[in-house]
């Protein structure tokens, strides 16, 4: 994926931990995690009884709790950056339970009060990278656009343009163009001002609900997408079109854990639907004795979607995040085991 390695290598997962926030600390939680530098599987849980009974986890990056926000994009999204002005789809994933740095990591709660701010995340990092690289390319043209949606109970929502009663949004297969989703806003920008300021309308619309796990949880998929096409040549005809995902998934916690009942439980299954599909892909994705084999993308809205930007000639990334604290040691390994299964 870097400059002088064009070999596609479907799924990288890099595995994040946060540190304890003030919450945990105060609550006398304890770290559960040790890293070991320089090894493959660089992250030991402190329970041997658990660890024993499992195969080693592996991944393609480990960050421990003191890595930077700038080191994070530059070893695992910046060379995704690369791939999409050479014309390659890209997608990022944020996994990890409620609480676990999924937002953060991304750059989801943005605003362009935080331009200089070291602590921001990889969608502004993306927005800066990409106007900056379009500065430096005098050979050929850009054309940029960007998308906003979320999926919320299996429902494809508008963020760019939200309206509480719009019914959701369908998604077609165009035999040229590949997934369309109907009626979706898609905004054209020319400046990294712009697609800023199509980040913060999208995110001042996302669906929050409250569970017992976090009052501010986020219960939907956030996409945002940026598609780049670029026209080279004096007629500037050979035009060449790359599409960037970049997805703050739900919480994959466990339904009991939330108390979920009614509406909550029902978002809670197609939630998980989600989620299951997307490691169903991308494990049939990253098996090379699966590689002809069928990978099942139309088992939720989410892999539809993604589709044409999972596998093939694509890159994706996928952020696992977890929490080093005692108390969430189960959701952590259920994450662990799931990203170690998506490499
Ligand atoms: P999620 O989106 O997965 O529910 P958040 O991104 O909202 O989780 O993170 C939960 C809390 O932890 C927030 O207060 C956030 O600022 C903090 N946090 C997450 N990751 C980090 C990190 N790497 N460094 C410092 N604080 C973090
Ligand atoms: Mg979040």
């Amino acid at each position: 994926m870097t400059n002088d390695d064009d070999k596609v290598i479907p799924v990288r997962v890099a595995l994040r931990c946060r540190p304890l926030v003030p919450k945990e600390i105060n609550e006398g939680c304890q770290c559960c995690l040790t890293f070991v530098p320089g090894e493959q599987q660089p992250m030991q849980l402190h329970y041997p009884v658990i660890v024993g009974t499992e195969k080693a986890f592996t991944y393609d990056y480990v960050f421990d709790p003191t890595a930077e926000q700038e080191e994070v994009f530059n070893t695992t999204v910046s060379p995704l950056l690369c791939g999409l002005f050479k014309g390659y789809h890209a997608t990022v994933l944020a996994y990890g339970q409620t609480g676990s740095g999924k937002t953060f990591s991304m750059g989801g709660t943005y605003t362009s009060a935080q331009e200089n701010d070291p602590s921001v995340g990889v969608i502004p990092r993306v927005i800066r990278m990409i106007f900056e690289e379009r500065e430096r390319r005098t050979d050929c043209d850009f054309c940029l656009a960007v998308s906003y949606l979320e999926i919320y109970n299996e429902d494809i929502l508008d963020l760019l343009c939200p309206s509480k009663d719009k019914p959701g949004l369908s998604i077609r297969e165009d035999p040229k163009e590949g997934i369309k989703i109907v009626g979706l806003t898609e905004r054209q920008v020319f400046s990294a001002h712009e697609m800023v300021g199509c980040l913060e309308i999208g995110n001042s619309a996302r669906t929050v609900g409250s569970t017992a796990m976090n009052a501010a949880s986020s219960r939907s998929h956030a996409i945002f997408t940026i598609t780049l096409e670029q026209r080279r040549g004096t007629d500037k005809v050979d035009s060449v079109v790359s599409k960037l995902h970049l997805v703050d998934l739900a919480g994959s916690e466990r339904q009991k854990k939330t108390k979920a009942e009614g509406e909550r439980l029902k978002e809670g299954i197609s939630i998980n639907r989600g989620l299951l599909s997307l490691g169903n892909v991308i494990s049939a994705l990253g098996d090379e004795s699966k590689k002809n084999s069928f990978v099942p993308y139309r088992d939720s809205k989410l892999t539809r979607l993604l589709q044409d930007s999972l596998g093939g000639n694509s890159h994706t990334l996928m952020i696992a995040c977890i929490s080093p604290a005692d108390s969430n040691m189960e959701e952590t390994i259920n994450t662990l085991r799931y990203a170690d299964r998506a490499r």
